[in-house]
């Protein structure tokens, strides 16, 4: 028995296909818009994947703030300068302390905090009397400039210390993780 095979035209090319088509072989089109999606494996997998590609991309970096060691100072020494600063002596002569305040300015594209700060002593002669090294906890964001403020207990009388010089000598990239920063 013949069976009488239904027919439609193809919504693109107008050409007489089965009515089952869901793509039209002269013309190659789908004939359902949702066809597409249940035919095309290749586009199927791209809409599983992408999302995949992102969650695993977003979680590469979440993994790479958590545990970042940040950016090494020695790389980037140029960057963080002192230029200006000042020394002043406390009020209190029973307790004698130089404060050294200043400017810092960084020039670079890391944000540093844990500043090591030295200073060097003078007397009017100019040589070197006395030297300290103390951290400034205040951070200096990129392309920006921010004070600084270190005391130091003198190790000689008033009259050696007439000027000071001051040098950023280390820093934390303020972006480097709890994780390792514990160790600091
Ligand atoms: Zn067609």
């Amino acid at each position: 028995m013949a069976e009488e095979r239904q027919t439609k035209v193809c919504k693109v090319c107008y050409e007489q296909i089965d009515a089952r088509a869901k793509k039209c072989p002269f013309c190659r089109q789908y004939q359902e818009p949702f066809v597409f999606f249940t035919l095309h494996p290749a586009l199927v997998m791209w809409l599983f994947v992408l999302p995949l590609v992102a969650l695993y991309a977003f979680m590469g970096l979440w993994l790479y703030r958590s545990f970042s060691t940040g950016e090494d100072f020695a790389r980037h020494e140029g960057e963080l300068r002192v230029i200006s600063s000042n020394m002043a002596w406390a009020e209190d002569e029973s307790a004698p302390a130089i404060w050294v305040v200043g400017e810092l300015e960084n020039s670079g594209n890391v944000p540093w905090t844990d500043i090591q700060i030295e200073v060097q002593f003078t007397d009017r002669a100019g040589r070197l009397v006395d030297k300290d090294t103390k951290p400034d906890r205040g951070t200096v964001p990129p392309h920006r400039r921010a004070p600084f403020m270190v005391a130091t207990i003198p190790g000689l009388p008033r009259d050696n210390y007439a000027a000071c010089k001051v040098y950023v000598r280390w820093a934390k990239d303020a972006r480097k993780s709890w994780f390792f920063g514990l160790g600091d």
